[in-house]
């Protein structure tokens, strides 16, 4: 029988390659604009990280995790999120030591356990980005409008920034309480999830996906209500500053984050579809995870949802030229002269291509048309006498007669 992938999982093909590296290559460059460095973390860690880092009413922790115990008797965990991982390693490798922030931005596969559906896998990837050791609000507005910068340099139009408050320590359990107040209620209509979290994190029953959880919470009070002076400021400057740059929001109090280590600003960036881009800052994190107190704010992207954004869109992807020279040998010495000029240009970065599969030479010049070759060359017995053959530009079939011994030359051309 045929063996099918995972559930929940996707091929990336070679035919939607050239989408990834766009994203991919408009990550980092944008990344190096705003002085950010590439962190690479296992792809396990230690069950314990994300109990502690993500949370344990959270989503995550509570059901989508993939735990298993290794040989050795260890409980392991696929990394569900790259936040918790890249404060472990910043804490183990002492990062904290050199100057502050520390800007750190990974691209990662994640594991979740999730029902697979639409713009939800098990296996999804995404570009992250933590800025650790700078409590200025400043730096979470440079967060949020490196992730805008990012959309729009991507091309993207029909997505919206919303933000909110979360409030810290000192506020939220005030706002906690008149949350549980007002759900109690309505506690049996509560999904089996949100009953736990009413006790531990009522604040979690607002981000539940169930139907009857949503329209219990429609009208519950919103956290602005209730964050402290200090909280307030905060969100206010942070504004001030997307202000500065133009960058247009909505403030949101119904957003709440998948995550537990939240405080202060929360953002998410979103289409009519689902959320794209999801962050905030977490102040307590680092130290929860046994570092030194230091604040923190960062975001994640989910890479398949913008891709499918970028779809929908219609945003046309340049389309990386695949062979850009076939050459076709006739005779066995053409047939040789073909496979070590391809390997020589090959070499000074000519993308080649010869015939492995035995074509004749009217199927070849088919395939070098199918394939979306760029130039064409015969070698034949005269080119070889001659040393010089015609390289012939597909696209409007203009012919430039090139030596066969002067490989910049043909570089030059084709790659023109
Ligand atoms: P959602 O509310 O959609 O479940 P989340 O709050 O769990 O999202 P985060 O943990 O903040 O999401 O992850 C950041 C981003 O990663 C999301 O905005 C989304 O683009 C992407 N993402 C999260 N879970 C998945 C998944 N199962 N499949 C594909 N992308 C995902
Ligand atoms: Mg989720």
């Amino acid at each position: 029988m045929e063996i099918q992938a995972p559930k929940g999982t996707k091929d990336m093909l070679p035919e939607e390659a050239y989408k990834w590296h766009y994203v991919e290559n408009i990550f980092r460059e944008v990344s190096k604009n705003f002085g950010i460095r590439e962190i690479r973390t296992p792809i396990f860690e230690h069950t314990e990280l994300f109990l502690r880092g993500v949370g344990e009413t959270t989503d995550i922790v509570q059901k989508e995790m993939y735990t298993f115990k290794d040989k050795g008797d260890r409980s392991i965990t696929l990394k569900p999120e790259g936040t918790a991982p890249a404060v472990r390693a910043f804490i183990e490798n002492r990062l904290f030591n050199e100057a502050q922030p520390t800007k750190l931005y990974y691209i990662t596969p994640c594991f979740r356990y999730e029902k697979a559906q639409k713009g939800r896998y098990r296996q999804f990837h995404q570009y992250g980005v933590e800025m650790f050791g700078s409590s200025s609000p400043s730096i979470d507005a440079e967060v949020m409008a490196l992730a805008m910068n990012i959309l729009k340099k991507i091309g993207l139009k029909g997505l919206s920034l919303n933000i909110n408050n979360l409030g810290c320590p000192s506020c939220r359990p005030k706002y906690n309480e008149a949350l549980k107040n007002f759900l109690k209620e309505n506690y049996d209509g509560l999904c089996e999830t949100c009953k736990t979290r009413f006790e531990k994190n009522p604040m979690r029953i607002l981000d539940c996906k169930e139907k009857k959880c949503k329209e219990i919470t429609k009208n519950a009070p919103t956290i602005l209500e209730f964050t402290c002076e200090e909280c307030n400021e905060h969100f206010d400057k942070t504004k001030e500053y997307l202000d500065i740059l133009g960058i247009p929001y909505t403030v949101d109090p119904g957003i709440v984050r998948g995550l537990d280590y939240y405080t202060k600003t929360i953002f998410e960036i979103l289409n009519s579809e689902f959320t794209v881009c999801g962050g905030g800052r977490y102040d307590r994190l680092i130290e929860e995870i046994g570092g030194p107190s230091m604040p923190a704010v960062g975001f994640g992207m989910g890479i398949e949802r913008l891709i499918m954004t970028l779809d929908k869109e219609g945003i046309e992807v340049p389309k990386e030229p695949l062979v850009e020279l076939y050459l076709s040998g006739r005779g066995e010495s053409g047939v040789k002269e073909a496979f070590k000029l391809a390997h020589k240009l090959r070499e000074i970065g000519v993308n080649a291509e010869i015939n492995h599969a035995g074509r004749s030479f009217k199927a070849e010049m088919k395939y070098a048309n199918k394939i979306g070759a760029k130039f064409n060359v015969v070698l034949g017995d005269d080119e070889l006498e001659s040393r010089k053959a015609k390289f012939k530009r597909m696209e409007d079939r203009e012919e430039f007669e090139l030596s066969l011994d002067d490989l910049e030359s043909i570089k030059d051309i084709i790659k023109k």
